[in-house]
């Protein structure tokens, strides 16, 4: 299996080891060896990113000048996308993607998000005139939207690209500027967007990447930082609260997006009842999603018919997945050992409380050099209730969870009975779903297959899933402060 380069630190437009010249091991998913090194930042180094993005911020034009930032962000973005096949093979590589996924969410999913921004940008009112009002004499007002400042940028390794273009696209063209901090697993796909940056032009200092190995020291200098503005955060809903309460003292403004619980309902009119039921498998990059629908609500009236399909889902799906060169295989590894060992406590916990239907081991014989990879197998738990760990609590791994409802209003209440509300699925005759979609308190509905995640839709959650949208308009206008600006007109 082939290497990857050295993933280095990007500051004030330079690719640069650490100061102290450290690096950690970049681990191979699939194999559970070194697939490359990665810079391991010192606290230097990251003063010296939260500098440069300061002085770029503070005494150049990138803020003002919209048309020159658009134009240098717009080239980014095609250098971006001119280097898929480079990207496909770090999300394979670093992020123990199966080739089909690595397509879709990770590369595509990102490259094609970064074109609608670019597109959604130009939807964004910078100013905007609200005339003349007559406050015992005539006052002419505008509201302008000004760029935040320096946003630091925190971002998990499920799906590094798309995250890391969500935040860093959109911070750019509100014209802030940037430090990208990417998970300690997912080094490369970070510091690789300094690397094109450098070959599209894009200015020194508007946009910095410090990788390393320590997951709380980057990300915590830039929550307290007082010269950093703005916290952009995707990750556990654990690490977010202690970003909101790092981030309190400089009153930093907060945007989480945060972890996810959430429903695929079918209702009992949905078309096609069981092809329908087994489209909830949980495999997609081995379920390693924020908004994936881990919960499965099927009516009780036909809880049997149900439970029947995924069987034979599951019992089809046995050798489809774990193939590192077949183009068409969506579930690989887990990230990392201690994901393997995270995954593994709740197969334990899901057999104590549920039914096991399928699954339900971490597996070590999937070929010859992969004896090493963090695999697990597509599992599902069976004669699930809404109380139990397994349903209540993010597992992240390719663990499905069944629970039957009696009508409409259960399937909305046990939905609903949760402390995430980030996305879901909804399937029934399409007045009847939306009306459900309309009643679940979360950012993404899809229905009937419809699709609720892309670069021009806001995405983000409710309640613990957190705050702020990402992505669409909002995504942008999110790095943006508005300015009211009242002149005397009489
Ligand atoms: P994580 O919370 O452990 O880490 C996320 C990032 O925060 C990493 O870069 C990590 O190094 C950094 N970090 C860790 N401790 C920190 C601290 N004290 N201060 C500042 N930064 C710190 O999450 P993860 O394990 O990398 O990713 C999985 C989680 O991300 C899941 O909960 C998943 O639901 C969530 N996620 C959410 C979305 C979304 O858009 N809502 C998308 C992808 C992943």
């Amino acid at each position: 299996m082939d290497k990857l380069q050295d993933a280095l630190l990007y500051i004030n437009g330079e690719m640069r080891p650490a100061g102290n010249g450290a690096f950690y091991d970049n681990i191979n998913p699939w194999t559970g060896k070194p697939c490359g090194q990665a810079a391991d930042a010192t606290a230097d180094d990251v003063d010296a990113a939260i500098a440069c993005a300061r002085d770029a911020f503070d005494n150049t034009d990138w803020a003002t000048n919209h048309d020159a930032r658009v134009a240098a962000v717009t080239k980014y973005v095609e250098v971006l996308c001119a280097n898929r096949d480079k990207l496909m093979q770090i999300a394979r590589l670093e992020a123990g993607s199966a080739i089909g996924a690595a397509a879709r969410a990770q590369i595509d999913g990102a490259l094609n998000g970064a074109k609608d921004l670019l597109k959604c940008w130009e939807k964004v009112e910078l100013v905007e005139d609200l005339g003349i009002k007559n406050e015992g004499y005539d006052t002419k007002r505008i509201v302008r939207r000004e760029a935040t400042g320096v946003v630091g940028a925190i971002t998990p390794w499920n799906v590094p690209l798309y995250v890391n273009v969500g935040k860093v696209i959109a911070a750019l063209l509100a014209g802030c500027t940037v430090v990208l901090k990417p998970a300690p697993d997912t080094p490369l796909m970070g510091t690789i967007m300094g690397e094109l940056a450098i070959e599209s032009g894009l200015p020194a200092g508007v946009f910095n990447v410090i990788t390393s190995a320590d997951p709380a020291m980057a990300g915590e200098m830039l929550t307290k930082d007082p010269r950093v503005d703005l916290i952009s955060f995707t990750g556990s809903t654990a690490v977010g609260k202690i970003i909101m309460k790092n981030g309190a003292d400089t009153l930093k403004r907060v945007f989480l997006e945060l972890g996810g619980k959430s429903a695929f309902i079918v209702l009992d009119d949905a078309e096609n009842f069981p092809m329908t039921v087994m489209g909830s498998m949980v495999v997609f990059h081995a379920g390693q999603g924020c908004a994936y629908p881990t919960r499965l609500l099927v009516p009780k009236s036909r809880y049997e018919e149900a439970v029947g399909a995924l069987q034979m889902a599951y019992a089809g799906f046995a050798d489809k997945w774990g193939k590192f060169d077949e183009p068409t295989c969506i579930m690989g590894p887990l990230i990392s050992k201690k994901q393997l060992g995270r995954v593994s406590e709740y197969l334990e916990i899901g057999k104590q409380e549920a039914r096991l239907l399928a699954g339900g081991n971490v597996r070590t014989d999937m070929g010859e050099g992969f004896e090493g990879g963090f695999f697990v197998e597509p599992t599902c738990f069976v004669d699930a209730t809404n109380d139990m760990r397994i349903a209540r609590e993010e597992i992240f791994g390719p663990v499905l969870v069944v629970i039957p409802f009696e009508d409409d209003d259960d399937a909305v209440r046990i939905a609903n009975d949760s402390v995430y509300g980030l996305g879901g699925a909804i399937f029934g005759s399409t007045e009847r779903a939306v009306k459900v979609a309309e009643r679940i308190r979360a950012g993404a509905l899809s229905v009937n297959g419809g699709v609720s995640i892309t670069g021009d839709l806001p995405f983000g959650g409710y309640k613990q899933s957190g705050m702020g949208r990402e992505w669409g308009v909002e995504g942008i206008v999110e790095f943006m402060e508005i300015k009211a600006i009242g002149i005397r007109a009489s």
